[in-house]
């Protein structure tokens, strides 16, 4: 017997239909003799709807009452698996953030957890109940509803998992694991069998949208075992059960993986935008007069390129944004620009951050090399690069994605299988 989390994201629980099939992956473990918690998201485009709907209230709304409106997205989709669960002669009760409690600080609309109680749903699973908890909410000091941000339901199932001591964390979603590289631009990628914290991180936060990324902070900081799997295959087929070796993608600690790659994934960021700030006076504290009005602004900065200057008076300091955020970072260099001291600024669009990553970097060499060299081949031009000990990542212009992508994913021997 084990415990196990099962968290069903949005797509999942589209319709009376889909929840009838979460509720047979549930009374699958059920019938295994496991204890289950099960974590549910809104049914998919609720949430949209629900923050469409406070918009239009009010353009500049209260955090407080729109949590309390968007919040309700899960609740409708917990009590529905919980009758569902019950109609198929399963004990099961739903709950949602304060009643568990789930307890966060007090931002609201961006909330984290702090702790989660869960005593009592533990109690109850010496009676054989499932609990089915609302994701994406908790409980903040001010005794209101808070939400966790947008995606957030995966972090409330590993925040569950991690407080009932679960022995896996189950993430259902609408593909069948984590890929080496995203199948929509190289067919020939393939599943992980597993992949490490680390390495997820970095996938996460470059855009493989499996997993929100504070859950995958959250799952290395507590070292939760987390599956993401599919549950749009039939509850019920061959191995669908199977507690040591279920169809998915294990993201473990690294020291359960065996076979470590070298490499084990590319991710792309489309849509970057790269700013310089040319002749940018050398001294000391000029980066924080760039960035800290930048980070006021809330312009999110990423890759951050500052050249050695060639007369030791001026150098040149080019960083990327978010295309999203570029009309933003230009106003605030605009509003800064005789703290900034530049003589000039420029901007582009249309970029994409290609990244390659694996913790087999930390002591292989070459692997930079092995990039730049296959992407010189395909004459693709290289506009800045950054790297982390697991983490290899080059701006290029973006309508070179796709072939940088393909070109990666080979030459570091992914395709095969
Ligand atoms: N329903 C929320 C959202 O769409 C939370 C989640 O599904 O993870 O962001
Ligand atoms: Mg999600």
């Amino acid at each position: 017997m084990a415990r196990l989390v099962l968290k069903f994201g949005g797509t999942s629980v589209a319709d009376i239909d889909r929840i009838r099939n979460v509720a047979r992956h549930v009374k699958r473990e059920v019938d295994a003799g496991h204890q289950v918690a099960v974590v549910v998201s809104a049914m998919s485009g609720k949430t949209n709807e629900l923050v469409g709907w406070c918009t239009q209230a009010s353009p500049l709304h209260d955090a407080r009452e729109y949590d309390a409106v968007v919040a309700s997205g899960e609740q409708v989709t917990a009590g529905l698996l919980a009758i569902t669960l019950q109609n198929m002669g399963v004990n099961a009760r739903s709950w949602q953030g304060w009643q568990v409690p789930i307890r966060t600080d007090g931002a609201h609309g961006a909330a984290r957890i702090q702790e989660i109680d869960g005593s009592e749903i533990v109690r109850r699973f010496g009676d054989g109940q499932v609990a089915v908890i609302a994701g994406f909410q908790g409980v903040a000091p001010d005794n209101r509803v808070a939400t966790l941000g947008r995606g957030g339901s995966d972090t409330s199932a590993v925040a569950v998992a991690a407080a009932l001591k679960a022995d896996r964390c189950d993430i259902y979603t609408d593909v069948d694991g984590v890929y080496t590289t995203d199948p929509r631009i190289e067919p020939k990628a393939r599943r992980m069998a597993r992949v490490s914290f680390e390495e997820m991180l970095e996938m996460a936060s470059l855009g493989a949208k499996v997993l929100q990324v504070r859950s995958v902070e959250l799952a290395m900081v507590h070292k939760v075992r987390t599956f993401v799997r599919s549950s749009f295959e039939d509850p019920d087929a061959p191995g669908m059960g199977d507690f040591l070796n279920p169809p998915g993608t294990l993201i473990c600690d690294e020291d359960e993986i065996v076979e470590q790659q070298v490499v084990t994934g590319i991710a792309y960021a489309k849509d970057e935008a790269q700013i310089s700030l040319r002749r940018v006076e050398d001294r000391p504290g000029v980066a924080a007069a760039i960035f800290g009005p930048l980070a006021d602004a809330g312009v999110n900065v990423d890759m951050i390129v500052q050249n050695v200057s060639e007369d030791g008076t001026r150098t040149d300091m080019t960083f990327t944004v978010p295309a999203g955020d570029l009309a933003k970072a230009t106003q605030a260099i605009e509003d800064a620009k005789a703290e900034m001291r530049f003589d000039v600024v420029q901007s582009e669009r249309g970029l994409t951050k290609v990244s390659v990553i694996g913790i087999g970097m930390r002591s292989h060499t070459g692997v930079a090399a092995t990039a730049f060299k296959a992407l010189a081949g395909r004459g693709i031009n290289i506009r800045a690069i950054t790297t982390s000990e697991i983490k290899i990542s080059i701006l290029i212009d973006g309508e070179y994605t796709e072939l940088a992508v393909r070109t990666l994913h080979s030459v570091y021997g992914l395709d095969k299988a």
